[in-house]
């Protein structure tokens, strides 16, 4: 009788294949370890594909991924008041889900990573090696690996099981609908995205239109059980003439609103992207932070497997947390404030009216940036949105 084989060894087994899990492992297999990039596959991300340039010029992206190029953002309030919000240079590039992620993903075999189409069921630990087990094709496999990456998403299996308090994640659940371009009519513009502030479409997010060239993601978000994201997709399109468009998918996903205090196990388990939770509240923006947290998991990792020193896992959240908690606790004091109710979003669209906000908003999300050159417009801001808040001023 023969005996059964070993199962096979990778340096990491990187569980996800979305934006933080294909950067990671293209990273890793850039750094000369093995790799296998582990995804369930056979879903297209629900996304609004909103990217900034710093993720394009980062991160490499190729034009044809680019789908729209948007140059202003538009508010629309409870009370139906437009604020537009001209980009300046440049513009926000939108991707297609569809094709960035695979993209991605090819990118990493190109680097010499291992893709492989699985489900992450469980890690199993004996001797002190480490066993991931998935199913592919109906059947259970298993392989070796000194550290398993967790970007397997907001409900990240590998978190939960591994990570404690993962479950507990807050999170708000965004849907929206891919609708076909209308040949003709459609109160919306090919390089401008709608951000309507309104209770009635979201209480406690917003909702969007984002154009991607031929098609159009119209969608919304909140957390709060019991609220009908489908009819407040339904009441947009129909206000905005887009129920004209044909419906070409309708998807939801949670997104967290919050970084989790703890990314790794301190043994041989890292969380990155919306696993570890790190999405800008208020906006939802994530994919760049994906990338980034793929990037900065992928050198902790590199760190990790060089000295076996499992501190290194902590060095990903800490450079992250440096580089961006500043403005996460602010758009989540943005968001707390503002968001509650409809008189609030109205001062807050009001606000937008204001050039000095507009210019600090674009720099910060362009370049992921705050601009620190300009101290007296950030003071001018900050009595600005007081103004507002304590009524001293109108909407
Ligand atoms: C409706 C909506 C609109 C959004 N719009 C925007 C936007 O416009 N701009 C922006 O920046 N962000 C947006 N976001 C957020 C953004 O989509 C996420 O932050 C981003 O995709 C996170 O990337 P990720 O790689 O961490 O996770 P994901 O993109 O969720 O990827 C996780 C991967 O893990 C795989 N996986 C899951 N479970 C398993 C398993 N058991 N085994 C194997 N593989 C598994 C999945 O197949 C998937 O490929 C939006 C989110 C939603 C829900």
């Amino acid at each position: 009788m023969t005996e059964p084989a070993e199962p096979e060894t990778f340096d990491a087994v990187v569980v996800g294949g979305g934006p933080a899990g294909a950067t990671a492992a293209t990273d890793l297999a850039r750094a000369g370890r093995r790799v296998l990039l582990l995804d369930r596959g056979g879903r297209i991300k629900p996304c609004g594909g909103a990217i900034p340039p710093r993720l394009i010029r980062d991160f490499a992206i190729p034009d044809d991924l680019i789908v729209a190029r948007i140059r202003s953002a538009r508010m629309i309030s409870p009370a139906e008041k437009r604020v537009d919000m001209p980009v300046g240079d440049g513009f926000v590039g939108m991707v297609d889900r569809e094709h960035f992620d695979p993209w991605l993903r090819r990118r990493a075999t190109l680097a010499g990573a291992e893709h492989r189409t699985g489900t992450f069921e469980r890690v199993s630990r004996a001797d002190d090696v480490t066993t991931v087990h998935y199913r592919a094709e109906g059947a259970e496999r298993a392989v070796r690996a000194r550290l398993v990456i967790g970007a397997d998403g907001a409900t990240s299996p590998v978190g939960r099981a591994e990570i404690p308090g993962h479950a507990g994640m807050r999170q708000v659940f965004a849907y929206h609908e891919i609708v076909r371009r209308p040949e003709a009519g459609g109160d919306f513009e090919g390089s401008r995205c709608d951000v309507f502030y309104q209770g009635r479409l979201s209480p406690d997010f917003y909702a969007w239109i984002f154009p991607h060239g031929d098609t159009i993601s119209v969608g919304t978000g909140s957390a709060q059980k019991g609220f009908s994201l489908r009819g407040a997709i339904r009441s947009l399109r129909a206000s905005t003439g887009l129920d004209a468009g044909a419906t070409l998918r309708r998807e939801g996903a949670p997104i967290p609103l919050k970084p989790l205090k703890r990314w790794d196990n301190g043994r041989d388990v890292l969380l990155t992207g919306d696993a570890a939770g790190i999405v800008a509240p208020a906006s939802g923006e994530g994919i760049y932070y994906a990338m980034l947290g793929g990037r900065l998991a992928a050198e902790a990792a590199d760190a990790f497997l060089r000295t076996g020193d499992a501190r290194m896992l902590g060095t990903a959240r800490r450079r992250f947390m440096k580089l961006h908690g500043r403005v996460f606790l602010i758009l989540r004091i943005m968001q707390w404030v503002w968001y509650r109710n409809d008189g609030l979003r109205e001062r807050f669209v009001a606000i937008c009216r204001d050039k000095d906000v507009q210019q600090l908003t674009w720099d910060a999300y362009m370049n992921k940036e705050l601009v620190r050159a300009k101290p007296a417009a950030h003071a001018r801001i900050f009595f600005k949105d007081l103004a507002h808040l304590f009524r001293w001023v109108s909407p």
